[in-house]
């Protein structure tokens, strides 16, 4: 069985790639949300070329030969996030796919069992623009729907030249008032998108953070600063987490490996739309079980990146106790994209146990998409 054909959607919140063989099967899958007009032009000139004519049915396989290939086109002369964001949107076709053939869902290829508890979810709020008392009022009408934990947003996106907040007092005020407005119950993690210096996070962590009993700290340094990051895990009481923006495991610079084996966080948070897929993030989860530490993915949308990520999270068994990332407020957006979707429950979400992903596209959305393909001369 070959990939014959490799197609685009681009639709209303995310680019959905469908893979047919030549025997007629077919997959669903879709790249990280963000830059998809990029993705899918890198796609349909450096990727699909790479893929087309490959086996569908040994993803981890697949990915591994594209980035290792000669070409041409040479992969390996394009590598980075679009590369990978494209290659993610191949992966996660081919494990619907196999999911299909077998009759079973990914988290069962995965190694997870066919028929999985719900998972745990925390709520994920994506503003810093927001006042105390915005970020009040949405986590206690989620907290009602069930919701035991939530994450932050805090500081200033990159400001760690200067460690300012986005207005003075602003980090302070929502994390001390929702811990005052929820009470002790809930737990609370939050979010710095690197924006402190290494002794400003040190300090935001022991003085604003840990009196409120914050439990997980958020890429506090920009990203790319390891030793940063790592001094700030050594020095704050809470749980350090990072790692969305990596894409690199073996290949190309072993970030992964570094992070993991130099604990330079607690917790690692790869992403399945950035990463390259499944194969991929499985890899990291594994890497990091080796190592004893905790994988929770990143991922906090509500398009199918949420299926993947349920279906993988079902999967790890060092997932952490709030393993699922779950925006709220939750937005229309992706809301006829595909059913069924998942919803929060009682404080969970529960993984999707049809054959494959277990979901269908609306075939609405895709009608209402643009349509590209690339097939095998
Ligand atoms: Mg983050």
């Amino acid at each position: 069985m070959i990939i014959d054909r490799l197609e685009t959607f681009a639709g209303e919140g995310a680019t959905v790639v469908r893979l047919t063989t030549d025997s007629g099967e077919r997959g669903i899958g879709q790249f990280a949300t963000g830059g998809e007009a990029v993705t899918t032009e890198v796609f349909h000139r450096f990727v699909a070329p790479n893929v087309l004519g490959r086996d569908p049915t040994d993803p981890e396989a697949l990915v591994d030969a594209v980035l290792e290939s000669p070409g041409p086109p040479r992969p390996y002369k394009y590598n980075g996030t679009f590369f990978l964001r494209g290659l993610g949107g191949v992966d996660t076709a081919c494990w619907d796919l196999c999911g299909k053939l077998a009759g079973e869902p990914v988290v069962s290829l995965l190694g997870g069992p066919a028929n999985p508890d719900p998972i745990a979810a925390y709520g994920s709020r994506l503003s810093r623009e927001t006042t105390a008392d915005e970020e009040i009022e949405i986590c206690t009408t989620y907290h009602e729907r069930g919701l035991d934990a939530f994450k932050l947003k805090i500081g200033k996106r990159l400001a760690f030249q200067t460690d300012e907040d986005v207005w003075p007092g602003r980090t302070e005020a929502v994390v001390s008032g929702v811990r005052d407005a929820l009470g002790p119950d809930v737990d609370l993690l939050v979010d710095a998108n690197g924006a402190y210096s290494r002794e400003g996070a040190i300090e935001v962590g022991k003085e604003v953070l840990a009196p409120a009993d914050v439990i997980h700290f958020e890429e506090p340094c920009p990203y790319w600063e390891l030793e940063w990051t790592k001094a700030v895990t050594e020095a704050v009481p809470m749980d350090v987490a990072g790692g969305e923006q990596d894409n690199m495991i073996s290949q190309w610079g072993k970030t992964w490996e570094r992070i993991i084996g130099d604990r330079v966080v607690d917790v690692v948070q790869p992403d399945v739309g950035y990463i390259g897929g499944i194969a991929r993030t499985m890899r990291v989860a594994d890497l990091a079980a080796d190592a004893g530490l905790p994988c929770v993915p990143h991922g906090p949308n509500h398009s199918l990146q949420k299926i993947f990520t349920l279906h993988a999270l079902a999967a790890v068994e060092n997932a952490g106790p709030y393993p699922f990332e779950y925006r709220i407020p939750e937005r229309g957006e992706h809301e006829f994209m595909y059913a069924p979707e998942p919803r929060v429950e009682d404080g969970t979400v529960a993984v999707p146990t049809g054959p494959g992903w277990g979901v269908e596209l609306d075939d609405e959305w895709l009608f209402r998409s643009t349509h590209r393909e690339s097939t095998l001369e």
